[in-house]
């Protein structure tokens, strides 16, 4: 699950939009398209079929509601779903992508799944600078982008 800004008031209080029915179907189903798409670039179409599902606001089912807050993205390998929280499209992409390397790894944060996030750092894949930081060891943060060794 992908982590956000450990403190009690989180984005997720601060958010004040809130998606519309239509809305979240529309995103809905452009997030699934992208995971066909970043299936094809970046796992050689070798992911399993997941099924996207947007949620305003996602609550991760046995996790406390507190650390809930802080999460923006689940990956239920068992029923071969990613929960989304309800980021306009293509605003989600980073945590698609965190879900899947999760898909393509395990569902830890551990060397497999890092391993998983310097792949696609070095594939170009748009994991977003949280991801980077938290998990590409190469990143290199005062120039902003993955060091080629
Ligand atoms: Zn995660």
């Amino acid at each position: 699950m992908a982590l956000k800004e450990p403190r009690n008031q989180t984005w997720k209080d601060r958010k004040e939009y809130k998606a519309s029915e239509p809305e979240i179907e529309n995103w809905e189903r452009r997030y699934q398209e992208l995971y066909t798409t970043f299936n094809r670039l970046y796992f050689s179409d070798q992911l399993p079929l997941y099924r996207v599902s947007l949620h305003d606001r996602l609550e991760v089912p046995g996790i406390p509601l507190a650390l809930s807050k802080h999460v923006a993205g689940y990956c239920d390998k068992k029923g071969r779903r990613i929960d989304l929280e309800a980021f306009p499209f293509p605003k989600g992409q980073s945590i698609l992508l965190h879900e899947m390397a999760h898909v393509a790894s395990n569902v830890h944060h551990g060397p497999k799944f890092c391993q998983e996030m310097e792949r696609l750092a070095a594939a170009g894949a748009p994991i977003g600078k949280l991801n980077m930081m938290n998990y590409v060891v190469s990143f290199d943060m005062r120039n902003g982008h993955v060091r080629a060794e």
